[in-house]
């Protein structure tokens, strides 16, 4: 063997774990871009009656008020909390008033923040039986994801600060605090537990229905027949389409804020009579849940 072919090869080896390591740097870079976007501080205001919006430009958080203690719904990334945390004292509330804490679906951009905001108000945390099992592990063991998802969350990718699960609940259980009235509706597929909660918020002299979808996104290599990513996954996005269409939403919210316009409606909300007008919008949630809905029939005619 000639000193040649050990250069070559060593060579090889070189530009090998340089490809690697600047694959590494740019993942890295890519998921920071991403988690810095979607942690944006963002203006906080009234949507309708005591309902606010206190979460971040991508994702959302929403507060409602009442004379016993105050109910906030999500946690962001968790570098949202301090935004959050933030946004609520800008409003003239107290986070030690937050007796409450209710989560969409325990994935990091949502759950992550939970920890730091329950640490704050001394709030309960209230999760669905699907979602506790992950989320006291804080991410880990998400049996939801497709097989190369699952593998980087076995490896430590999209975990967060594991909060304290006070109360489990499961579909149709209902949370009180004083006058308000929080409805758990369990639209499981994109994750176990996933959480679509409903709530009347008194505006004026109307009473509106908010519902404020937890998420019907379909990741990659998700599978959707046997074997299902996880055993009932199909009937369980079925069951979440119908379940929602049935809600009669009128104020349409959601862990996303560009699933629902929020950047748009806020900018129609200055001109309009009523502010709260533009988040009435049945027809933009009908028209969400179609969307998913079809993506979903496409994918599993695919799988099929
Ligand atoms: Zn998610």
């Amino acid at each position: 063997m000639g000193i040649r072919k050990f250069t070559k090869r060593r060579t090889r080896l070189v530009l090998l774990g340089a490809a690697v390591t600047l694959l590494v740097v740019a993942g890295t870079q890519w998921r920071a871009a991403i988690r810095r976007g979607r942690s944006v501080p963002d203006e906080p205001f009234r949507i309708a009656g005591n309902l606010y919006y206190v979460g971040a430009t991508g994702v959302t958080a929403f507060l409602l008020t009442g004379p016993e203690g105050h109910v906030l719904i999500d946690g962001g990334f968790p570098e949202t909390a301090p935004l959050i945390m933030a946004s609520i004292a800008e409003l003239g509330f107290d986070i030690a008033d937050v007796d409450v804490l209710l989560n969409s679906h325990a994935h990091s951009d949502h759950a992550g923040g939970l920890r730091t905001l329950q640490e704050a108000s001394g709030a309960e945390l209230w999760v669905s039986e699907g979602d506790a099992d992950v989320m006291v592990a804080g991410g880990a063991g998400d049996t939801s994801l497709g097989l190369p998802l699952r593998v980087l969350n076995f490896l430590g990718m999209s975990r967060f600060p594991a909060p304290r699960v006070d109360h489990q609940f499961s579909d149709g259980d209902t949370i009180r605090l004083g006058p308000l009235l929080l409805t758990a509706h369990v639209t499981a597929g994109h994750t176990r537990g996933c959480t679509s909660w409903s709530f009347p918020v008194h505006d004026g002299g109307r009473k509106l229905l908010a519902v404020n979808v937890c998420s019907l996104t379909l990741f990659p290599f998700v599978s959707l027949v046997e074997p299902e990513t996880y055993p009932g996954i199909r009937a369980d996005f079925e069951r979440s389409f119908e379940t929602l269409r049935n809600l009669p939403a009128d104020l349409f919210l959601a862990s996303h804020s560009s699933w629902f316009g929020l950047s748009r409606k806020r900018r129609q909300r200055a001109a309009a009579e009523n502010p709260a007008e533009p988040f009435i919008d049945r027809e933009g949630y009908l028209a969400f849940i179609d969307r998913a809905e079809a993506r979903f029939r496409e994918v599993l005619a695919e799988q099929r």
